[in-house]
């Protein structure tokens, strides 16, 4: 147990659950109004371990939400051009309300085009260059789950980013690069650090609100942290270990993201909200 002047820790296994349970009733509410319950769709190429166990997580959440959820798992012999051409054929079927591709795809597929092929109002992955435009302008569409989810995360623990210096280690388009854009847009100071960063150290120093994205087990230690800083560890790697040693940094920190129960369920809570309002706009647009 952590000492009493440890970080108190940031629960996004409690969020999500209350998260998703709002989402359950919302999905009830839709079954009732359209006569079938919200259907997500997951792509699946290939058998990477990892990304079957997250299938299967998403899968559980959408039954508990009452959601319907479709695999199409694809051979990891699957190109660009087949997985394009399923992925647009979900787009076409009025049945399916959100389309996930599940990643990292197979080396050999374009991921880019596979992801471009999902229709806009059913990217409730956010993955997609309308969707990433939308969030970078701030008018409204699906947001990418993961930074989502840490933005909620940081309103229920009342971390308000405004004036606040935060960085953010990594630069994906799915995580890094969008979730500083999310704190840009809440008034934070943002600094963005990657592989050709000099000095990480001293610039992770800086941060009030640190958001470690890197995929790098134990990368940022605790005698880097700004004592009383915010540290969000969104990194998942083998062994349930994160991108931040959390033994040191949850004596420094003021508030931290424990791993397993902090970004990953949010993540997924996010994905069934964004499922379920994508179902309903269609359904209010009458397609
Ligand atoms: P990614 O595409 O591999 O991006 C990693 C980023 O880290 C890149 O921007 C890279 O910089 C940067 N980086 C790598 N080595 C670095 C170093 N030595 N110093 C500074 N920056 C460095 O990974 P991702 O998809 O963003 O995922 C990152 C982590 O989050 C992974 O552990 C992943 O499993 C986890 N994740 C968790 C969830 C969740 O729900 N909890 C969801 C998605 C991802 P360059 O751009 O210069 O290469």
């Amino acid at each position: 147990l952590p000492d009493t002047d440890d970080a108190r820790l940031m629960s996004g296994t409690l969020l999500a659950r209350h998260t998703l349970a709002q989402s359950g009733r919302r999905a009830a509410r839709f079954r009732q109004r359209s006569g079938r319950p919200p259907c997500l769709s997951v792509v699946l190429i290939g058998n990477d371990p990892a990304s079957v166990t997250y299938v299967r997580m998403k899968r559980a959440r959408c039954q508990d939400a009452g959601i319907t959820s479709l695999v199409v798992e694809l051979d990891a012999t699957t190109t660009t051009g087949e997985a394009t051409k399923a992925v647009r054929s979900l787009s076409e079927d009025g049945e399916v309300d959100g389309i996930l591709v599940q990643h990292p795809l197979p080396a050999h597929i374009d991921e880019r085009a596979v992801f471009e092929a999902i229709a806009p109002d059913k990217d409730i992955d956010g993955v997609t260059a309308h969707s990433f435009g939308a969030m970078a302008i701030g008018v409204p569409g699906f947001l990418p789950c993961t930074p989502a989810g840490i933005i909620r995360l940081l309103d229920e623990y009342a971390v308000d980013p405004t004036g606040r210096h935060a960085v953010v280690l990594g630069r994906s388009p799915i995580l890094g690069k969008p979730m500083g854009m999310l704190l840009l847009a809440r008034n934070a100071t943002v600094t963005y650090c990657h592989s050709y960063t000099g000095d990480l150290p001293a610039l992770v120093g800086l941060a009030d609100i640190l958001v470690a994205a890197v995929g790098k087990p134990g990368f940022v230690r605790g005698e880097w942290l700004k004592p009383g800083s915010v540290v969000i560890d969104a990194g998942y790697n083998e062994d349930n270990l994160g991108d931040v040693v959390f033994d040191e940094a949850v004596r420094v920190a003021s508030l931290i993201t424990p791993i397993p129960g902090g970004v990953g369920p949010m993540t997924i809570a996010i994905l069934i909200e964004q499922t379920v309002m994508a179902a309903e706009l269609a359904f209010d647009r009458g397609s």
